[in-house]
């Protein structure tokens, strides 16, 4: 069952399934804990530098079961440092509260562009982004070795394990 409920100036749903879902996963059982002290977003290195991402207003808004809000690519920004978890009065693992809604996003099939970019050029290239070639010439000229080779199959392998690979061919099907 979901409801509309209104938030500022938008309309979002409420998924009350949804608290449960994240109590359940991974890394998600703690944010049950948070009294919105705001303390991890003073803390979190990525909130000094953009208005779009608040950890405590995206645990506040998961509590609420605002689903579409959580799931924005906002939640994609943390970077896993874990300074808000080292921080939390409550005890909230913060940055896996972070990791679990974003396992949660893609199980429902919602990636950021940006990350599906970053992924396919990790598994076309082994490396996280292209390096280009004047870069390469650079180190050779300062006598600096190649770089290794990265492991292609090993990537692959891992890929296709974990189900990144299917999510990506889905992506490209729908295309
Ligand atoms: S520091 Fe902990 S208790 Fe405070 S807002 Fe963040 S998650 Fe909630
Ligand atoms: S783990 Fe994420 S939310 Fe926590 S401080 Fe680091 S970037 Fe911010």
């Amino acid at each position: 069952m979901e409801i509309q409920k209104k938030v500022g100036k938008m309309y979002h749903r409420v998924d009350p399934t949804f608290k449960r879902k994240l109590l359940e996963s991974p890394g998600g059982e703690t944010f049950k804990f948070c009294y919105q002290c705001g303390t991890c977003t003073a803390t979190c290195p990525v909130a000094r530098f953009t208005d779009v991402f608040r950890p405590n207003k995206v645990i506040h808004l998961a509590k609420l079961g605002i689903r579409n809000v959580v799931y924005s690519d906002a939640v994609w920004l943390c970077v896993n440092c874990y300074s808000c978890t080292e921080r939390c009065p409550q005890g909230v693992k913060v940055a896996d509260v972070m990791r679990a809604l974003k396992n949660l996003a893609v199980a429902d099939g919602v990636i950021p562009e940006f990350s599906k970019a970053f992924l396919t050029t990790i598994l076309d290239t082994g490396w996280a982004y292209s390096i280009p070639a004047s870069r390469i010439a650079k180190r050779a000229s300062m006598g600096l070795p190649p770089l290794p080779k990265p492991f292609l199959e090993d990537l692959k392998k891992l890929a296709k394990m974990t189900e990144a690979s299917n999510l990506l061919e889905q992506e490209r099907d729908a295309e």
